[in-house]
């Protein structure tokens, strides 16, 4: 189905609103909402006075290959823990998140958590060397385990095996009491087992977290409704993205720059991990990474045309920088509250979601 077409049968749901564009915004306008009104609507937030969360890649190594890894094996890097101090006193992170690479290789783990001591800290980790780092690992607040849906296709992408070490991992985090989250990307490809992998997730009491692939093209608006509401009726499942926040009717919005900064292994500060925008470096003033940040907040996170009549649009600002889930967006082609969760689900239902995700997120670092 082309997009025009998409945009007509959503806007055959809900009339009330027309889709853009119509024959009269040749005529009249090319903006739904102008410049100057978005700017009064959107406000950044910026760094000054706020708690920051810090992403830390500890470093570059891995044990796995998985088949969509981006990183470059060929030189590898690693923060020292000189760098990990200068993070913690430049700083003062309110939650961190120990990122890779694989964190649990990092030799200096033991050093890496008594330097960020009285902060909440989150493992990132594809869950192999869990059983031998045990001990360490239970001082985090929450541990992420990545898969890629059940386990064929974890282990085909992750390598033969991994599936079973990872449940392994579970196992034991779970009988220490430790908060686990499974992290699985989602795209058109796994989505069809996406259902049994939140069921399994439910049945161990354990969190999943459903990110998109970066890599991929994003869902369509069919593939997203279907993720939202997936997430929506299993307990301690959600869809990591600003709009799948904005469908429950909560105000979200993508910590980059604003709240969050990440320190790549070879000490550069960016916005995010997933971002390449040089903020500075470890050991620059402070003050000039804020700055820069401010920079990189006003000249990027602005919503962008699909969204401008979104009623969310100033708070999500189309989510995301890196998935750009906005091309799918329910809300994004103004489809109106027959498309939110309060229509689907009902008032109870919904304020039980957003509470009980909130309470399992507190002090964990996502996305
Ligand atoms: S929402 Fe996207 S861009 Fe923003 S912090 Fe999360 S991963 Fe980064
Ligand atoms: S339409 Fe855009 S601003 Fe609104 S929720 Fe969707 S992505 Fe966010």
């Amino acid at each position: 189905m082309g997009y025009f077409e998409k945009r007509s049968k959503i806007n055959a749901l809900n009339p009330i609103y027309p889709i853009y564009p119509t024959p009269l915004c040749a005529l009249f306008c090319i903006r739904c909402t102008p410049p100057e009104r978005l700017k009064e609507l959107v406000k950044h937030e910026c760094l000054d006075g706020m708690k920051l969360e810090f992403v830390v890649s500890l470093s570059s190594t891995c044990n796995l290959s998985c088949s969509h890894c981006y990183l470059d094996k060929k030189s590898p890097a690693q923060l020292s823990t000189h760098d990990l101090e200068r993070t913690a006193n430049d700083f003062h992170p309110y939650k961190v998140n120990f990122f890779g690479g694989e964190p649990l290789l990092y030799g200096s783990l033991e050093r890496a958590f008594e330097i960020f001591s009285g902060t909440p800290i989150t493992i990132s980790t594809n869950g192999i060397l869990l059983p031998q780092r045990i001990k360490l690992v239970e001082k985090a607040e929450a541990v992420l385990c990545s898969v890629e849906g059940l386990e064929q296709t974890t282990d085909s992408i992750r390598g033969r095996g991994v599936w079973k070490r990872v449940m392994k991992g579970v196992d034991l985090l779970k009988e220490r009491g430790i908060k686990t989250i499974l992290r699985c990307s989602y795209s058109r490809d796994n989505l069809k087992e996406l259902p049994k992998l939140a069921s399994l997730a439910q049945k161990l009491e354990v969190g999943l977290m459903l990110f998109p692939r970066l890599d991929k093209f994003p869902l369509d608006i069919e593939g997203q409704l279907y993720l939202f509401e997936l997430a929506t009726k299993h307990d301690g499942v959600w869809v990591d993205q600003v709009n799948y926040w904005t469908w429950l009717g909560k105000d979200s919005y993508c910590p980059a720059g604003d709240r969050r900064l990440a320190i790549s292994c070879d000490g550069e500060i960016v916005p995010c991990q997933w971002s390449e925008y040089y903020l500075g470096k470890l050991g620059d003033d402070s003050s000039i990474v804020h700055e820069n940040a401010k920079t990189f907040v006003q000249a990027f996170k602005h919503p962008v045309e699909e969204c401008y009549r979104c009623p969310s649009m100033a708070t999500c600002k189309s989510g995301c920088l890196f998935s750009k889930a906005y091309l799918g967006c329910p809300l994004a082609y103004n489809a109106g509250e027959k498309m939110t969760a309060l229509n689907s689900f009902g008032y109870n239902v919904v304020r039980g979601k957003v509470d009980s995700i909130r309470g399992l997120l507190k002090g964990v670092v996502v996305c």
